[in-house]
């Protein structure tokens, strides 16, 4: 394996061996690190950040929006705990890279941007990857895709201070939703919400985590 990439699975296994107590989770299913170290995140970094591709740290990519660190990519990815058949919504594609992780472990990723410069671009970086099995569509997350709907599971990568409903509708019963969530300030509280089979949902606070805003346009 590529030596910088070995060096950020060793950076996410060991920060989740450090948040076990919050997060439940001292290491991250097999499945979820193979992704990560398949998924070369130097493909989804701006040129002038090359150098810190690989570090455990968010990277601007423009615009004021940011590609996540590598561990909370894989955190939000093991919380979804997708099966290969399972078809995922992800609001906020930003550099395509949570997409392209989630389409290493789901039949299908269906992705939204509300900034169209962003959108275009991650689309056409995972194409010239050969990631047949993400969509990508320029809009306002706050609605979900409802022709696409419903989800196994869904993921949001911007903060709100609310669950957008539309998002609780298009979940499959049985599925799971992580986003972070705060009223206010600079921190949110990554927040794992799961739906049974009678559609009840119950929510359970993950991490502390700093995320850029979800804007409802
Ligand atoms: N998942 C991304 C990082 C996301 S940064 C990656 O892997 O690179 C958050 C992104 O959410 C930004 O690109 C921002 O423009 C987008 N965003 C914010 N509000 C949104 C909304 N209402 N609908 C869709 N995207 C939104």
């Amino acid at each position: 394996m590529d030596v910088d990439i070995k060096y950020m699975l060793e950076n996410i296994d060991q920060e989740a061996r450090l948040t076990a107590d919050y997060t439940g989770r001292p290491r991250f299913a097999d499945s979820v690190m193979k992704a990560m170290a398949q998924v070369n995140r130097a493909d989804f970094v701006p040129d002038i950040a090359q150098s810190r591709a690989f570090l455990n740290a968010p990277l601007a990519i423009g615009h004021g929006q940011t590609i996540s660190q590598p561990y909370i990519v894989a955190l939000m990815t093991d919380l979804l705990e997708l099966s290969p058949d399972d078809r995922v919504l992800e609001l906020g594609t930003g550099s395509g890279y949570q997409a392209a992780i989630l389409a290493k472990l789901a039949k299908q990723v269906y992705t939204l941007e509300r900034i169209g410069s962003l959108a275009d671009a991650a689309a056409g970086r995972l194409q010239a990857l050969g990631f047949d099995n993400v969509s990508c569509r320029h809009s306002n997350g706050y609605h979900g895709w409802p022709e696409k709907a419903p989800f196994d599971a869904i993921m949001v990568t911007a903060a709100s201070p609310f669950v957008p409903p539309a998002l609780l509708d298009q979940l499959k019963p049985g599925g799971r939703l992580v986003l972070p969530l705060a009223e206010t300030g600079l921190y949110q509280q990554l927040t794992l919400i799961t739906k049974d089979e009678q559609g009840q949902t119950e929510t359970r606070p993950v991490l502390a985590v700093s995320f850029v805003p979800l804007v409802d346009d």
